[in-house]
């Protein structure tokens, strides 16, 4: 199978090119031929693709998923496109939001236009939780209504929506899946996780939004793209499919942990004003994926922690550049 894979030398995409590439037995579909499609924006990163660099199945298309003529170039040839491709970043999005809305929807429908065209067997966008809003109590099923509160979980709910009614209309085989907060290596430093490791690792202090009551599941990257291969190898068309099943923790339980494993203490946390629209809590139920699929997640929050923790050790090569230019 050739698989062209958008934003695959961003955190999650990445992840997902080098286990197709070198650990073809978690991957339930099998690559014969594997093209990354990257703008490199700021997040994205080749050095991200290092290890699977001289793999002679992959090659490397710099192009904005904007771009009609240069998409319509890459997509022939593939079977399918599995899409990460998108601005990423919450608090990006609160300052400004018009990169969310052209990447993450005008750019979505580029692809889809050019999938349609080329007859690309599938196509499988990668959503996520945070299209359904915030909920309370109880996790939410896959037919929720989506009701999002931040421009970036709004661009991604308007290209999951453009994904599934392409299939309505157009009778496209698309799949869609919705996943919980990720942590693992290669994460690029602005997001809570290797932000505050690399802070802590740096000797500085970490910011603490609000109450650091907000609730989040977090999973580690390994299981999310175990979970994009099954749906991709065996999801029905026209599917949405949760993938979560990690740890539900509050930011200030997160905290705790990021300061045991990086052996330091809360004198290190600094409190600051809540992000604006600051969903409170997410929630995701993982029932039918692992009904229809066998889906289950593997990596424990410990040991998960523990080795994303050592990796930003024993990795400053890799982050201290991508943190220059930043405040924190
Ligand atoms: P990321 O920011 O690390 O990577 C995004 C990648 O897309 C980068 O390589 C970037 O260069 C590329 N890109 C951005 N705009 C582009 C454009 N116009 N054309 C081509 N390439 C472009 O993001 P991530 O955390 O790896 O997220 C990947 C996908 O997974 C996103 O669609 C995101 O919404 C979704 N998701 C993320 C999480 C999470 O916790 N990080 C959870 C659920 C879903």
């Amino acid at each position: 199978m050739r698989i062209l894979v958008t934003g695959g030398a961003g955190f999650i995409g990445s992840e997902f090119v080098r286990m197709l590439l070198t650990r073809p037995a978690t991957a339930a579909i099998t690559p014969s031929a594997v093209t990354v499609l990257d703008k490199l924006t700021y997040s994205g990163n080749l050095a991200n693709l290092d290890p699977v660099r001289d793999d002679p199945r992959l090659s490397f298309i710099q192009a904005d998923i904007c771009d009609a003529a240069a998409v319509d170039q890459a997509l022939p040839g593939h079977d399918m496109v599995v899409h990460f491709a998108a601005e990423s970043h919450v608090d990006r999005s609160i300052a400004g939001a018009a990169e969310f809305v052209t990447t993450n929807v005008l750019g979505t429908q580029t692809l889809l236009d050019a999938a349609m065209r080329h007859d690309i067997g599938r196509f499988v966008h990668v959503s996520t939780d945070e299209v359904y809003g915030s909920i309370e109590d109880g996790s939410w099923t896959e037919d929720w209504p989506l009701s999002p509160n931040s421009p970036y979980s709004a661009s991604k709910a308007g290209s999951d929506l453009l994904a599934l009614a392409y299939h309505r209309t157009h009778g496209m085989d698309v799949v869609v899946t919705r996943c919980s907060n990720n942590y693992g290596p290669y994460q690029f430093p602005e997001k809570v996780v290797p932000l505050f490791v690399t802070n802590l690792l740096d000797g500085g202090t970490v910011p603490l939004y609000g109450d650091g009551g907000n609730i989040r599941d977090w999973l580690h990257v390994r299981d999310h793209c175990v979970g994009i291969a099954l749906v991709a190898a065996g999801g029905r068309a026209g599917e949405v499919y949760h993938i979560g099943g990690g740890t539900e923790l509050t930011n200030k339980e997160l905290t705790g942990l990021l300061l045991q494993a990086c052996g330091v203490g809360w004198d290190r946390v600094v409190p600051v004003t809540d992000r604006k629209g600051h969903d409170r809590r997410y929630s995701l139920d993982i029932g039918k994926i692992s009904r229809e699929l066998g889906y289950a997640p593997s990596v424990t929050l410990d040991e998960g922690l523990a080795e994303t923790v050592r990796w930003y050790q024993e990795n400053r090569a890799w982050w201290e550049p991508l943190k220059k230019p930043a405040a924190q």
